[in-house]
């Protein structure tokens, strides 16, 4: 707490926020990241009760402190059951409750652990297995209904590779020590829960191996992002008969009302390979691992002793935190997770008011302009190309600030009772609005993320950008406050370029303006496209943040070309304003260095190494510093504007630099 206030009161009391992070000993044309935030960093190292230090933490800490008094004041008022204060401030009172948390122990998970209990055959394991899916407790593999990706107008039923515990395939199948050791302690954690619930720690290495089985099945984080190749409709009865007898596809899913005749299946080989696993598992490993999913997923919300098994693992060990969050902090994390957009109302009318949403709106209009400029420019595009580019850049939807229609959360009931009940609860209705959705005309108006999320996205499904109003915030400074240079770096390229870039990145290209996967391009212009995204690969393959570990240039393509294009379209933008045209310096420095100190203000960001390991690991977007130094180092405005030098690490010679969009 102190250490935060601290941190945001120096950004307040600074004079300049971009000048007052740069460290000056540091020679931008060497590392850019470090002489942007160094001088930061050094003032405000990770906290002991965080795996990483940056912007969206300062962003998530002031979203807090609002959200802390208004759920003080819905906890202590007396509110209509089912209204939105009433839920707020149950879910906050329940949520603070450690001596109920102690009391209750594990009782909110017994009919799942007495369903668990019964389990004698490969056949109940599978059934509990669907049990659990409606708690989000996802064993075995993964049930969802979203938009079809070859017919974006139909809500489809997708079955995917699933039933792993940790981050990633690798953390399972590595064989470097810094994964063996991760096992080491990951054997303890199932064993600690296992015995938490009534269950035999000697269990835990059955565990282990049943879910390395599935992990040797499973494709890996740079396959699942060809979309043709995770595209499988088959119909329902044939998944049955072929890909897995043992599992009742048809009975299962007919309980949940879906009865679909045709299903898509991502990766057809991992559930023929789910099926000769389950066959060869004695039943009792998979009553452990049913056991060790459900009490794992929840053990954040029980007593003090899952906690703190939780914390070991999933926090310490696997993220490199130090010490637990003060429990308001989890109390709202976890309520912003279970009924986010209640939260999500008070937060927009605040501070997200009519004219931010037009600042931002007009934005991301002159960047669709630029990006059209872009296009027409295009040497290696061919004018049939370019023509379906227009149109699906014309049509693009853009979602700003909060959603048109609030979801409705009046099916879900919130009380005392306890922390952990609340989250089953609300796990199962966000279970069944999901599962709801079949078979219903798709809604286009909705949004995946809340407004308080410090996050942005792209959806090709629905050709739409969407951008929370969070996503927009600087700490310690008012929207009016934000210069133009400023804008253009941080809202403009680094949020607004980079997720429409996303319609055009290596995966988002190959779906039409009506968010169809449908091939629009033509031969020659999709070789030049791929071309030039090999360079890119290559540059990032290159990057080697931890020793031995290197940047994944395949899984990160889409996130890089989508940060390298944001900063393009941000530049075209920028060079159109009226400060870039007078060209005035602002504490210092030229508008140019404002606009990519700007950009590398949405990276400020510093990791564990545990944390970092993981992202490499199993998230598709670059480490914070590479997303800066690596689109940075292909921009000649950059070179000229911080006199980046031939030869100089920053610099890379033109045959090297990915010239895409
Ligand atoms: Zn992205």
């Amino acid at each position: 707490m102190i250490a935060l206030a601290i941190a945001v009161a120096l950004l307040r009391s600074a004079p300049d926020v971009l000048q007052s992070h740069i460290d000056t000993s540091v020679d931008p044309g060497v590392d850019f990241f470090q002489y942007a935030n160094g001088g930061w960093f050094r003032k405000n190292p990770i906290p002991p009760a965080e795996s990483g230090w940056g912007i969206g933490n300062l962003v998530r800490d002031e979203l807090y402190a609002r959200q802390l008094a208004v759920n003080k004041k819905a906890a202590s008022g007396r509110f209509p059951e089912g209204s939105d204060d009433q839920k707020i401030g149950d879910f906050w009172v329940a949520a603070m409750d450690e001596a109920k948390a102690e009391q209750v122990g594990l009782k909110p998970l017994a009919p799942w652990l007495t369903k668990i209990d019964g389990v004698a055959t490969t056949r109940d394991a599978i059934s509990v297995g669907f049990a659990l899916q409606e708690l989000g407790v996802r064993p075995f593999f993964n049930v969802d209904v979203y938009q079809d990706e070859k017919r974006s107008d139909v809500m489809s039923l997708h079955l995917s590779q699933g039933g792993l515990e940790m981050p990633g395939r690798d953390y399972y199948l590595d064989s470097e020590p810094r994964f063996a050791t991760i096992r080491g302690e990951y054997l303890k954690y199932i064993a600690g829960i296992l015995e938490l619930s009534g269950g035999s720690g000697s269990d835990a290495p059955g565990v282990l191996k049943f879910e390395t089985a599935l992990a040797t099945v499973s494709r890996k984080i740079e396959e699942l992002r060809d979309t043709d190749r995770n595209y499988h409709m088959m119909p329902l009865a044939e998944v049955q008969a072929k890909l897995d007898p043992s599992i009742p596809w048809v009975e299962a899913l007919a309980t949940w009302n879906l009865r679909p005749k045709e299903v898509v299946v991502g990766q057809p080989e991992f559930f023929s390979g789910l099926e000769t696993l389950l066959a060869a598992t004695p039943p009792a490993d998979l009553r452990a691992y049913l056991r060790f999913h459900l009490v794992s997923q929840f053990a954040p919300y029980l007593n003090k002793r899952a906690e703190a098994l939780s914390f070991d693992f999933n926090n310490r060990t696997l993220s490199g935190q130090k010490e637990p969050q003060p429990r308001w902090k989890r109390a709202l994390e976890a309520e912003n997770s279970a009924i986010g957009f209640i939260l999500g109302k008070s937060f927009v009318k605040e501070y997200f008011p009519p004219a931010s949403k037009k600042r931002y709106s007009d934005l991301i209009e002159a960047f669709r302009r630029t990006y059209a400029k872009r296009i027409d420019r295009l040497a290696w595009m061919s004018p049939a190309t370019k023509a379906k580019a227009h149109h699906k850049l014309a049509t693009m939807v853009k979602k700003v600030g909060y959603p048109d229609r609030w979801k409705d959360y009046s099916a879900l009931k919130i009380g005392r009772s306890s922390f952990c009940e609340n989250m089953i609860a609300a796990s199962q209705w966000s279970f069944r609005d999901e599962i709801s959705k079949f078979g219903k005309p798709v809604d286009r108006k909705e949004w995946d993320i809340t407004p308080q999320t410090f996050n942005a996205y792209y959806n090709p499904s629905n050709n739409e950008i969407v951008m929370p109003a969070a996503a927009f915030a600087i700490p310690g400074l008012k929207d009016s406050e934000i210069d133009e240079p400023l804008l253009y770096g941080n809202a403009g390229a680094s949020w607004i370029g980079h997720e429409m870039t996303h319609g055009f990145d290596d995966q988002g290209r190959q779906f039409d303006f009506r968010g169809n996967f449908a091939d629009w391009w033509t031969k020659e212009d999709a070789a030049q496209f791929e071309n030039r995204a090999a360079l890119m690969v290559k540059q990032f393959d290159g990057y080697e943040p931890l020793p031995g570990l290197h940047i994944n240039g395949q899984a990160t393509l889409g996130e890089n070309i989508a940060d390298y294009g944001g900063l393009l379209l941000g530049l075209d933008a920028f060079k159109e304003s009226k400060s870039y045209k007078e060209g005035k310096k602002i504490a210092g420095l030229t508008p140019m260095q404002r606009f990519f100190l700007g950009y590398d203000l949405s990276w400020l960001r510093e990791q564990t190494e545990q944390s970092l390991t993981r992202g490499l690991k199993s998230d598709v977007h670059a480490p914070a510093k590479w997303r800066v130094n690596g689109p940075l180092s292909n921009l000649p405005d950059f070179y000229e504007a911080f006199g980046v030098k031939p030869g100089q690490p920053m610099w890379r010679d033109p045959s090297l630099r990915p010239d895409i969009w």
